[in-house]
């Protein structure tokens, strides 16, 4: 993509009343735009990003046997109050609305209701068993503090991934699975490092659900942290209790705040006894589905990634999710020698299907580089006279700021 034709700036400013450095470091380089508090639209950069973290979480999702559907936003009340999630005094931050001929819908926070309702029609004997099934959807969440940033939005992407197992050691099995595959997903993320298992409430079906959390200063939760064992207890369940359970002590542990990116629940047959999703058993005896829940938020995590990985410039993104693989800056002489090598590289890469950002535009050299600090592409490519008279090009790394040149563009196709 040409920078010139790309229709979003970088600005200085931000909106007054946002101040969460990810939302301000993402609004500044043009990748997102605020819309009011806790609404945020992604722009071609962010949506590049976002489609990055999107598929890591598909690949790892299908990789333990998950089928991605696409459910309804839209919510039938019937199906909430069978379960006891319709009333406000429950679920706080539905949003609901009426219907022009009558009634009240909502708009969805999450999906075990229609989910668990629409396997009634698939799931009858054990053979129909194990499923698992998830989606990236839009949940709708009147959340009362919205001071995060894209970490806490009213309307958001979420992963949420449902399985479905006849029994409970086959729930465990896949609930397992579950959390290598998050541990991978958060580990090609680039957050891996900071990201712990934590152990938090677990409903009535388990005494534990696992959260996933990374260690930020702008995270709005407090776990403690046990670096040797790689495992952490939400502030929520520490007590001596949890310890014993996970032969720890409590002088072990470091009290960081984190943010929650993702969490994996055991549900029992909480659901499937509500609205009567069952199966026959080997003997023809009628027994409850046993579900699970695994979340993830898309936008929450590149908030989280753009909290952690960025710098007084700007973004640094991890290669995984940058929006583009190279930031290729053409710093132009009066003759156009710069121009004709650049345009030339820019095709060669394209053609090999390298993703590249071309700073095309008619700007400074002071005012590209800071414009490509603050974007955050992990590597920057730059061809100037200067590199032309040595017959070469000059490659920096983002993170590590480190400076290469490159004789060949050959060289460079390689990489
Ligand atoms: P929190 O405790 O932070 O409010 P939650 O426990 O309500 O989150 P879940 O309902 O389990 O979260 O949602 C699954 C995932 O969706 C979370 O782990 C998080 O990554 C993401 N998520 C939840 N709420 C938001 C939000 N308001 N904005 C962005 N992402 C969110
Ligand atoms: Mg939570």
């Amino acid at each position: 993509m040409k920078q010139s034709h790309l229709f979003t700036k970088t600005r200085h400013e931000v909106p007054k009343d946002e101040v969460a450095k990810n939302a301000q470091l993402l609004i500044r380089a043009g990748y997102i735009n605020k819309e009011m508090s806790g609404v945020y639209s992604y722009l071609p950069l962010g949506l590049r990003v976002m489609n990055k973290v999107v598929n890591i979480i598909r690949e790892e999702m299908n990789s333990i046997g998950g089928q991605e559907v696409h459910l309804a936003a839209l919510q039938d009340r019937k199906l909430w109050e069978a379960t006891g999630r319709w009333d406000d005094s429950v679920v706080d931050n539905w949003f609901k609305t009426k219907l022009k001929n009558g009634g009240d819908i909502g708009l969805g926070f999450t999906h075990e209701e229609p989910l668990t309702n629409l396997m009634k029609d698939h799931i009858r004997s054990f053979r129909d068993l194990p499923i698992a099934v998830y989606q990236f959807q839009t949940k709708f969440r009147n959340e009362e503090r919205a001071k995060s940033g894209i970490m806490r939005a009213r309307e958001f992407l979420m992963k949420d991934l449902y399985s479905f197992n006849v029994d409970e050691k086959s729930h465990q099995d896949f609930y397992e699975e579950a959390k290598k595959a998050y541990i991978r997903v958060f580990d090609r993320l680039g957050i891996g490092a900071q990201t712990y298992v934590t152990f938090a409430a677990g409903g009535s079906f388990s005494k534990y659900s696992h959260e996933f959390q990374t260690i930020t200063d702008a995270g709005e939760d407090i776990i403690y942290v046990h670096k040797d064992k790689r495992l952490a207890v939400n502030r929520d369940v520490l007590n001596d209790e949890v310890l014993k359970d996970l032969r720890i002590s409590r002088s072990d542990l470091e009290e960081n705040k984190a943010v929650e990116v993702g969490n994996i629940f055991s549900l029992g047959a909480k659901f499937s006894d509500a609205l009567g999703l069952n199966y026959k058993d080997a003997e023809g005896k009628l027994r409850p589905v046993i579900m699970g829940s695994y979340g993830i938020g898309p936008g929450r995590v590149m908030g989280t990634i753009a909290e952690l990985w960025s710098d007084d410039k700007g973004l640094v993104w991890p290669e995984s999710v940058s929006p583009f693989a190279i930031h290729l800056i053409a710093l132009f002489d009066s003759e156009g020698k710069v121009k004709k090598v650049t345009d030339d590289l820019y095709e060669k890469l394209t053609k090999k299907s390298v993703e590249v950002l071309y700073d095309d535009r008619e700007e400074t050299a002071g005012t590209k580089f800071s414009d490509s600090d603050l974007i955050g592409i992990s590597k920057r490519i730059v061809v100037s006279e200067k590199t032309l008279r040595e017959n070469s090009v000059e490659t920096k790394d983002r993170r590590t700021g480190k400076v290469e040149m490159v004789k060949s563009i050959n060289d460079l196709l390689l990489e």
